[in-house]
């Protein structure tokens, strides 16, 4: 009688998520390729290259996490995401490929290569997968109570898998990465538009208090041969008698004391020019926060956009932004 293993875990050789591409035909079967970005999933890939794996048999179970547009594949009622085929087949030695390793698996003409077979409908090529692969008794145990449905689910790590699903796919990827460029090009004309040098601006993002607090974790930004060494610095009030009151710039106790507009290198321009760069550098972080930007990444000028049509400081917009959002 075969009953499952009180480890189950110890009948897997491995489990990576890769991307599917064509599978291979050959005279006696096919093969099936997976490629595996640099990163722990080729580094999963690399360790079949041992010579205790070549030429063995495994039991690989494959799942589909996203199509190859980016769609996540989770079936909305078992909160599982579809195995989409099963097979016993031999591992080969993974080839390395351009940023990653490819992982291929022999699989004999008849049953097997049916399921590789599938692999090769275009709604599954370029798709991302997860991988397990088990050993072979694993097949014989588990579908001992139901030949035709395998119970492989019981061993799959679902936080692996869970985890594989935030990746994103090379056309997701590529998709990001043209919008940022559009992104960074339109915030560029808003940063060196008179937007962040407005007082109203300033008040909608936040409190002096919270420039204050934010200027706390910038070095001392008194001018010499070298950046001052002195640490913590302060928000220095260089204008007391101006309202609203945002009129600082991080200096250290020491340059602070002795601070004057006629021994400060470069004068009243030179604190003037580095206050508003660093209240435009808070102003913009914090717009970035306030719209749940990751910090790697540039705001959506639309976003952007609708904010200060919310606080009715659109009219400080420059138009040329205005038409980059637009045209987008
Ligand atoms: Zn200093």
């Amino acid at each position: 009688m075969n009953t499952l293993p009180s480890d189950l875990s110890a009948l897997q050789i491995g489990a990576f998520s890769a991307y599917n591409r064509r599978p291979q035909p050959h005279l006696s079967g096919l093969v099936a390729n997976f490629y595996g970005e640099n990163g722990p999933d080729s580094d999963s890939i690399t360790a079949l290259s041992l010579t205790k794996f070549q030429e063995i048999d495994a039991y690989i179970v494959v799942y589909l996490i996203k199509d190859s547009m980016g769609r996540l594949m989770k079936e909305p009622q078992s909160q599982q995401y579809p195995k989409i085929c099963a097979f016993m087949g031999k591992i080969q030695r993974p080839k390395p490929q351009k940023d990653g390793m490819l992982a291929q698996f022999f699989a004999s003409n008849g049953e097997d290569a049916d399921q590789v077979n599938a692999l090769g409908l275009s709604k599954y090529l370029d798709a991302f997968i997860y991988i397990e692969i088990l050993k072979p008794e694993a097949y014989k145990i588990l579908t001992a109570s139901n030949p035709s449905e395998p119970q492989v689910e019981l061993l799959l790590n679902s936080d692996d898998l869970e985890q594989a699903a935030t990746h994103l796919t090379a056309a997701e990827r590529k998709a990001l990465a043209k919008k940022q460029k559009v992104f960074q090009e339109a915030n560029k004309i808003l940063l060196m538009s008179n937007f962040f040098k407005q007082h109203a601006v300033w008040h909608s993002l936040g409190e002096p208090t919270a420039f204050q607090d934010w200027l706390k974790n910038t070095p001392c930004c008194y001018p010499d041969e070298a950046p001052c060494p002195h640490h913590p610095s302060l928000p220095f009030d260089f204008a007391p008698s101006q309202t609203p009151h945002y009129s600082y710039i991080p200096l250290c106790a020491q340059h602070a004391q002795n601070f004057s507009f006629h021994t400060i290198p470069g004068g009243v321009a030179f604190v003037r020019l580095r206050h508003q760069m660093f209240i435009q550098m808070w102003a913009f972080e914090t717009l970035k926060k306030l719209l749940n930007t990751p910090s790697d990444q540039e705001p959506d000028p639309q976003k952007i956009a609708n904010w200060a049509l919310d606080k009715k400081l659109n009219h400080y917009l420059p138009p040329t932004y205005l038409n980059k959002v637009l045209s987008h």
